[in-house]
């Protein structure tokens, strides 16, 4: 049985590793070295939390956006230029989760894949050797006062309800949770079992080494369509010809959308871009990441020093990235940590590709045109967290056994009567 797994992004990599252990020969396309900045696995926020199961489409969002559009120094942005293209996904987008009963069924869809993340990660990078690389700890997430917190009043209920372990940090246990804690805030949550990534580009070069010691190989190649015989993919075409295969695994991030037209299925995915600061010094004192809300941003230690993350803006994957809200999220972290000023110099900056779907759920699941071609894409904000579940579930699909979670909410099949439009 040879596999090709398209993409060798975190999704990729993980599915990668999990066929390799069922027994698959495995070979990996991608047209970027493994680990390189193109993919949004690489300098992402780093966090693993199962807390991630509330989307970012939420009840007030709506009200927001108009506010997030027109501010400066905001967390969120659309390129003029492609405010027509992207509207239809982005309305859809927000309708996603604007009452409490929608929010309620994606948390419902999305706690089963995010539960248990910081073992499956800390199992997975003490098989490749690396246990280095994953930090398994607490994530807190800290408010300025306790509306602040109120106002996310919904979003901790439902994590509650779903099972993530939470405690209210008050502000007389702040300075003890969070030595060194930030400017302006007097209490938080934490999720104790939450965890991070301390290198997420090493992660990917690391996981792709012992891969490749175990006997997989990877092509420096663009998958451009399928060769479907008898509805079984028999070949993945590339600029250097057609690959042959038992099976194939789409998990090339944003660009799945349109080699999963390629088998039939109309995708409504669209790019988030986000954006993260690499400090290369670590003054801030931390040792686990924070989620500052009310700042959208998020802060993480790691092994380079310190990584601050956040930011949305919806333009075209491959317009130049607006390096102002880089400008935005070191005002916004220094304002929590001064210290951080002076190292603005040195700081590696980076603008990702989040691949996103219209109704915040990834597409993990069967293929239209093809039995043996599964998806693996679409994971938004959460595609570190969740990647070696989504990898344990592909391989399942692969054999044709029962996943270990449902999976129906994440099926192709969802958006057949999405529009053109969307899509
Ligand atoms: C600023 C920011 C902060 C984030 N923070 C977090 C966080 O803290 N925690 C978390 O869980 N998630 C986070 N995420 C989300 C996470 O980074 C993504 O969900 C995840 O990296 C997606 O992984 P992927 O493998 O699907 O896609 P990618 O990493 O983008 O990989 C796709 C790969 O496919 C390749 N490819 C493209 N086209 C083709 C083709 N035709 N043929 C072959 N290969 C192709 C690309 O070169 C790429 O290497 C964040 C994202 C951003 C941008």
């Amino acid at each position: 049985m040879h596999t090709v797994v398209v993409g060798a992004g975190i999704v990729g990599l993980a599915a990668a590793w999990e066929l390799l252990e069922a027994g698959s020969d495995v070979t990996l396309l991608d047209p970027a070295p493994i680990g390189s900045d193109a993919s949004a696995s690489y300098g992402n926020g780093s966090m693993i939390s199962p807390a991630f199961m509330i989307p970012v489409s939420n009840p007030g969002l709506w009200r927001k956006v108009p506010g997030f559009l027109l501010g400066r120094d905001s967390p969120m942005s659309v390129r003029a230029v492609d405010f027509a293209r992207l509207s239809t996904w982005a309305i859809n987008f927000v309708l996603a989760g604007a009452t409490e009963a929608r929010l309620r069924g994606l948390a419902a869809a999305l706690a089963p894949l995010t539960r248990g993340a910081p073992a499956l990660h800390e199992a997975f990078s003490r098989a490749i050797g690396r246990p280095d690389l994953v930090q398994r700890g607490p994530l807190h997430y800290l408010y300025p006062h306790e509306e602040a917190l109120e106002g996310d009043h919904l979003a901790w209920q439902l994590r509650e309800h779903f099972g993530v372990e939470k405690r209210l940090v008050t502000q007389a246990e702040l300075r003890c949770a969070v030595p060194n804690s930030p400017v302006g805030y007097k209490l938080g949550i934490v999720v104790p079992d939450s965890g991070f990534c301390n290198d997420t580009s090493g992660y990917s070069k690391a996981i792709w080494k012992q891969l490749a010691s175990r006997g997989a190989t990877w092509m420096q190649e663009a998958a451009t369509g399928f060769q479907v015989e008898n509805g079984r993919v028999v070949g993945v075409e590339t600029s250097k010809g057609r690959l042959r295969c038992d099976s194939v695994v789409i998990a090339a991030g944003h660009a799945s959308v349109k080699l999963a037209a390629a088998l039939g299925d109309r995708v409504p995915l669209k790019v988030e871009r986000g954006y993260s600061l690499q400090y290369r010094e670590n003054p801030t004192g931390l040792d686990s990441p924070l989620m500052l809300p009310d700042k959208r941003i998020a802060i993480t230690p790691n092994h380079l020093g310190v990584r601050v993350a956040g930011q949305v803006e919806l333009a075209h994957p491959d317009a130049p990235p607006n390096w102002d809200h880089i400008r935005i999220l070191h005002k916004r972290a220094t304002e929590a940590y001064p210290e951080l000023a002076p190292h603005l110099q040195t700081a590696e900056r980076w603008m990702g590709r989040r691949p996103s779907m219209s109704d915040c759920k990834p597409v993990i699941g069967l293929s239209s045109g093809a039995s043996n071609a599964i998806y693996a894409f679409g994971h938004a904000h959460i595609g570190l967290t969740t990647a070696p579940r989504t990898a344990r579930i592909v391989v399942a699909l692969m054999k044709g056994t029962d996943p270990e979670i449902p999976v129906r909410p994440f099926s192709p099949r969802r958006f057949r009567r999405t529009s053109a439009m969307d899509a």
